[in-house]
C-alpha cells in the first residue's frame, strides 16, 4: 500500500480499497443522475388472499434498466444509496412515485393496501419523517392505504428512533409489516416493541418448507405466532402449487410469488389484477 501525508492526517490506501471506493462514487453518481431524469421505475406485484386468492394488495418494487439496458438489481442499487447518503432523496422518489401509482390503481377500483419497502436508515431520518408529514398534510388519508415494509435489521441498529417515529407514523394510519422474517436475530424483540401488523414469512423457509422439516416447522410456528399476536401473515417467494396448499392448511392469510405474477409495469398489473 501507499501512504499519503496531508496535513497532519496519514491517509493509508490500501489498492482494492482504493477500486471499491471509486466503483461506488461512480455508481452513486449514477443513481443521482437517475433520480434526477426518472430512470427508475416501480413494479407491482400482487399479493393475493390464500383462501379464494383474491387481490389484497400489491408490493412496490424498484427497477432500473439504464439507458444502455443493463439491468441492475434492487438490492445492488440499495446498498449504494444506503453506503452514500442517497438513500433519502431514494426512499423519497419512491415514496412519491408510489403515491402515483396509488392514484391510477384506485381509478381502477383498486381498495387494496400498497406496501412500500423501507431502508434502515429511513427509519432514524428526522428529514424522512417530515417529509411523510409534509405528504400527509396534502392528504391526511394517505397512511390508509399504505403499508411499510422494514427488515429486522432496519430496526435494530436504532430500536429507540425506529419506536418513535413507527409509533407517530401508526397514529396517522401507516401499517408496519415486518419482511423477511426471520432470518435476522431479533425478530421477537421487534414483535414486542413495536406497532407491528404483519409478518411476512422469509422466501428461504417458504421455498423450502416441503422438504426441510425445519423450514416447515418454522414457518408453522411463524403463522400461529402472529395469529396470537394479532397480526397478519404473509408468505413470499411462493412458486408452487403444492406449497400454496400446505400455506393454506396452515392458515396463512397472504401469499406472493412468482407463481401468481411477477413483479410488472403498472399498467400491465391494472390490465392482470383490475379489468
Ligand atoms: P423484498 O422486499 O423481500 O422483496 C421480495 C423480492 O423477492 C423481490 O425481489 C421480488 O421480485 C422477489 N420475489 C417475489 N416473489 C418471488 C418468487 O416467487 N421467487 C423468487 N425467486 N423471488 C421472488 P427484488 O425486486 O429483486 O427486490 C429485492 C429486495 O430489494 C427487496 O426484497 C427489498 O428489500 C429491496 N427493494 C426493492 N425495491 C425497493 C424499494 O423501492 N425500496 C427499498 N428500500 N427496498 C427495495
Ligand atoms: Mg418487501
Ligand atoms: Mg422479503
Ligand atoms: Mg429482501
Amino acid at each position: 500500500y501507499e501512504a499519503k501525508k496531508t496535513g497532519h492526517q496519514v491517509i493509508v490506501y490500501f489498492p482494492e480499497l482504493g477500486h471499491r471506493a471509486r466503483e461506488l462514487s461512480e455508481m452513486s453518481k449514477r443513481i443521482e443522475k437517475a433520480l434526477q431524469s426518472d430512470e427508475f421505475e416501480l413494479y407491482l406485484q400482487p399479493i393475493l388472499s390464500a383462501f379464494g386468492q383474491q387481490l389484497h394488495g400489491a408490493e412496490v418494487l424498484i427497477r432500473w434498466r439504464k439507458e444502455d439496458g443493463e439491468f441492475i438489481p434492487p438490492n445492488k442499487v440499495l446498498s449504494v444509496a444506503e453506503q452514500t447518503g442517497l438513500i433519502l432523496p431514494l426512499s423519497q422518489w419512491v415514496v412519491l412515485n408510489s403515491l402515483k401509482h396509488l392514484k391510477k390503481l384506485k381509478a381502477h377500483g383498486f381498495s387494496g393496501l400498497l406496501h412500500i419497502n423501507l431502508s434502515p436508515k429511513d427509519l432514524e431520518s428526522k428529514e424522512f419523517y417530515y417529509f411523510i408529514e409534509m405528504l400527509v398534510d396534502l392528504d391526511p388519508s394517505m397512511g390508509e392505504s399504505i403499508i411499510f415494509e422494514i427488515t429486522e435489521n432496519a430496526v435494530m441498529t436504532s430500536l429507540n428512533a425506529a419506536r418513535e417515529m413507527m409509533s407517530k407514523l401508526s397514529k396517522m394510519g401507516f401499517k408496519f409489516s415486518v419482511d423477511d422474517f426471520g432470518t435476522g436475530f431479533s425478530s421477537l424483540v421487534l414483535l414486542r416493541e413495536l406497532p407491528i401488523d404483519q409478518i411476512k414469512i422469509d422466501q428461504s423457509f417458504i421455498k423450502n418448507m416441503l422438504n426441510e422439516t425445519t423450514a416447515y416447522a418454522i414457518v408453522e410456528s411463524t403463522i400461529f405466532l402472529a395469529s396470537r399476536l394479532n397480526c397478519n401473515v404473509v408468505a413470499e417467494g411462493i412458486e408452487e402449487k403444492d406449497i400454496e396448499q400446505a400455506l393454506i392448511k396452515l392458515n396463512c392469510d397472504y401469499v406472493q410469488g412468482f407463481l401468481y405474477s411477477r413483479a410488472v409495469p403498472l399498467d400491465e398489473f391494472i390490465q392482470e389484477n383490475l379489468m
